[in-house]
């Protein structure tokens, strides 16, 4: 898979890449992320990226002008799955959209910042606008990384079998259950007696029935689905 990320800050998004499985996934060549700085597209001689937005009110707009070039150079190069815009009022990210596009090949997402992107953008260039939840952040780098972390994990091969996505949240619509590791006790809290007993058919029941019990007790929406 290829990801290429649209910005105006690309420091904000050198580290979330850079370490563990995010960097692992890379340098086992599951996937390629390119960050591009969207000043680099401008043409301006100040290298401006946004300007006053028409009508008056507080808060810049990024400016179509840069965005569009940018766009258009890597659509050029490459057919997406999906051009998407980080955005509050987008699709709201959850596990089945992240499994869907981890079965994409290739990736562009945009990062908004100061009031958003001119609407024209949105208009004519995105496929697809998410939210990482119902809350505004001061730009879509954060969001962005949210979700390319969440798509990155499941492509195959970049978890091994001990970290294995199936077993995590909301997969099947259910929670996790409980997890434990050593010591079996501390302080006098004991781990569960029956994941000491090697059984490892009365384990997955005991892991189903509490996953089933955590799933109600904190997310019955999902049972509902
Ligand atoms: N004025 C806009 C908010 C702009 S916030 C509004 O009220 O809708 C600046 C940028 O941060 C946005 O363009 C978007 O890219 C990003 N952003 C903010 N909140 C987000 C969220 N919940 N999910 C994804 N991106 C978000």
């Amino acid at each position: 898979m290829r990801i290429d990320i649209l910005t105006v800050l690309p420091e904000l998004l050198e580290s979330p890449f850079s370490a563990s499985i995010m960097k692992r996934a890379q340098d086992k060549g599951h996937v390629e992320i390119h960050i591009h700085n969207i000043r680099d597209y401008s043409t301006n001689k100040h290298k401006n990226v946004d300007d006053y937005q028409y009508g008056g009110g507080a808060g810049m707009v990024m400016s179509i002008e840069p965005i569009a070039a940018a766009i258009e150079h890597l659509t050029s190069q490459r057919k997406y799955d999906d051009v998407i815009y980080m955005s509050p009022d987008g699709e709201l990210l959850e596990q089945s959209i992240c499994n869907t596009m981890s079965l994409s090949e290739n990736l562009l997402i945009l990062c908004g910042h100061y009031k958003g992107v001119d609407e024209r953008v949105r208009e004519h260039y995105i496929t697809r606008e998410i939210s990482i939840g119902s809350y505004v952040l001061s730009g879509g780098e954060l969001g962005a990384a949210v979700l390319v972390d969440s798509i990155v994990r499941l492509i195959p091969g970049v978890l091994n079998d001990e970290t294995s996505a199936l077993t995590d949240c909301f997969q099947d619509n259910l929670l996790s259950p409980p997890v434990y590791t050593r010591p079996p006790e501390f302080n006098g809290w004991k781990v569960p007696e029956i994941l000491l007993s090697g059984d490892s058919g009365k384990i997955d029941i005991w892991r189903e029935e509490k996953a089933l019990e955590r799933t109600k007790a904190k997310r019955p929406d999902l049972l509902e689905e």
